[in-house]
């Protein structure tokens, strides 16, 4: 094994891959290694997904201006390659419906933020009660925002082909690799693997996911943040219910500030359907099983009791929020009731088959208040990425270009080529996004 690297990127998901691919191509001089604690990339949350390829109507754009031109752009990206590549996409549409007169208010708001992110006239349409029945009897609701540029994918085949791209072209995957320690050593970052055996890194790239605000917390950064877990769950439906409706459908999300977004109707990429996620309160970015969460909850909870955190789980609309949550964990009715409330032909005792759990890292920051974007964190030798949550799988790909287009500016990597990154001129998905 190589033990020295110019740039070592912790976390083998689908940002931490997507960085690698551009340095690829922009940094050739440079010894990279991605490392990942799992036995392949897209382990956790980047293969444990809807795979939804969203457009960025739920963003807006003055707040979240970079997360929806990346996700906009993500949508091209990712079909571009795909067809390079040969991997699934679909461009399935979506449908967010409003199930009373509060939701049409809501929906007329997407529809402006999605045009001004970008979508076009023929991208996305409100549609009154009586359309949309023509083209979907089965949905019950008031109105409808029907959005034509959205798609399924799977972020998982995704990540493996950027991955193998990025070896070809030189980057080193260290896979079942656990980074266990991180300390500055003359001026050089010593990183232990399982415990065991040391690589050094001059520069570092927090890509951890669900475990880059310890790692951050560790090395001494955003120590006035912390992040809490929630698990998002599925239900498979069967076969009988695969032709009940043409798109998938999500609800307007009544409580936004917080991260439980109701469940949907899914339409995965290989036609299947699923029921998800919901979003229940669990002790680790790992929390899948009763056994993990049990392990964490005490360091978890004394975290969360000394952080902004306490504020959060102090505060009633959360309570009620977290509880309604856990009881759509334990209840299968309770989970299917939420989607019967705009599909209501689906039965709870034809759903028997689990789906695959995914789980979402939310940080708070010191007021209680969850944080609502991305949070990138420069250091002198090192770069922390917090809170990349829904749609980062979307937007990953001009998102990891964005960081490397910082770094450069910030003196942290060098300029050595303005090439062609596959089949993408870097400078013009900077222009894109800038
Ligand atoms: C339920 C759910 C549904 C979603 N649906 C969508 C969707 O439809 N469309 C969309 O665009 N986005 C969606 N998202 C969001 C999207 O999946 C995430 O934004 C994205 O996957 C985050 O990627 P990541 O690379 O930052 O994190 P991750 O995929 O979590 O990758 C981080 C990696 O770091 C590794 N790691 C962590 N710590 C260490 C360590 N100490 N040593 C070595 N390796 C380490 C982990 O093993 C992991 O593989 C969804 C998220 C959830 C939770």
């Amino acid at each position: 094994m190589v033990h020295n690297f110019d740039i070592v990127i912790v976390g083998g998901g689908i940002l931490g891959t997507s960085i690698s691919y551009f340095l690829s191509y922009l940094n050739k001089s440079k010894k990279i290694a991605v490392i990942e604690q799992e036995h392949n990339v897209a382990f956790h949350t980047s293969g444990r997904n809807t795979g939804k390829v969203h457009a960025p109507y739920l963003y807006n754009p003055e707040k979240k201006k970079l997360f929806a031109k990346a996700a906009f752009h993500g949508y091209d990206m990712w079909e571009e390659y795909s067809k390079l590549r040969d991997l699934p996409f679909k461009k399935d549409g979506v449908l967010e419906v409003a199930l009373d007169q509060k939701g049409i208010k809501i929906l007329e708001k997407y529809l402006k933020w999605g045009k001004e992110n970008g979508l076009e006239e023929n991208d996305i349409e409100l549609m009154n009660q009586k359309d949309l029945k023509k083209i979907e009897p089965e949905i019950k609701c008031e109105a409808a925002l029907n959005v034509h540029r959205d798609g399924s994918g799977d972020y998982a085949i995704y990540t493996k082909a950027i991955m193998k791209d990025s070896k070809e072209n030189g980057i080193k995957f260290l896979l079942e690799n656990k980074v266990t320690q991180i300390k500055k050593e003359n001026g050089n970052w010593k990183i232990t693997l399982n415990g065991e055996h040391e690589i050094f890194a001059k520069f570092l790239i927090n890509a951890a996911g669900g475990e880059a605000m310890d790692i951050a917390h560790t090395l001494n950064v955003a120590q006035k943040l912390t992040d809490v877990h929630f698990r998002g769950e599925y239900w498979k439906a069967p076969k009988q219910y695969h032709d009940l409706t043409k798109t998938s459908v999500y609800s307007v999300p009544e409580f936004p500030d917080y991260p439980f977004l109701d469940p949907h109707w899914i339409i995965r990429v290989d036609g299947s359907c699923e029921i998800g996620p919901n979003a229940v309160p669990v002790f680790s970015p790992y929390g899948y099983s009763k056994t993990e969460n049990i392990k964490e909850f005490v360091p978890k909870l004394l975290e969360m009791l000394v952080s902004g955190a306490r504020k959060a789980i102090f505060d009633r609309q959360f309570q009620e929020l977290a509880l309604s949550e856990i009881q759509s964990s334990m209840s299968k009715s309770a989970m299917i009731d939420r989607v019967r409330r705009f599909l209501p032909k689906i039965e709870a005792s034809k759903i028997t088959e689990k789906g695959t759990a995914g789980i979402r890292s939310s940080v708070i920051d010191d007021n209680g208040k969850f944080v609502p974007d991305v949070i990138l964190i420069d250091e002198e030798s090192s770069f922390h990425i917090l809170n990349y949550n829904s749609p980062g799988a979307t937007g990953a790909l001009p998102f990891a270009a964005h960081i490397i287009n910082h770094l450069r500016e910030q003196d942290h990597l060098e300029y050595e080529s303005d090439e062609q990154c596959g089949p993408w001129k870097f400078s013009d998905i900077i222009e894109k996004i800038s």
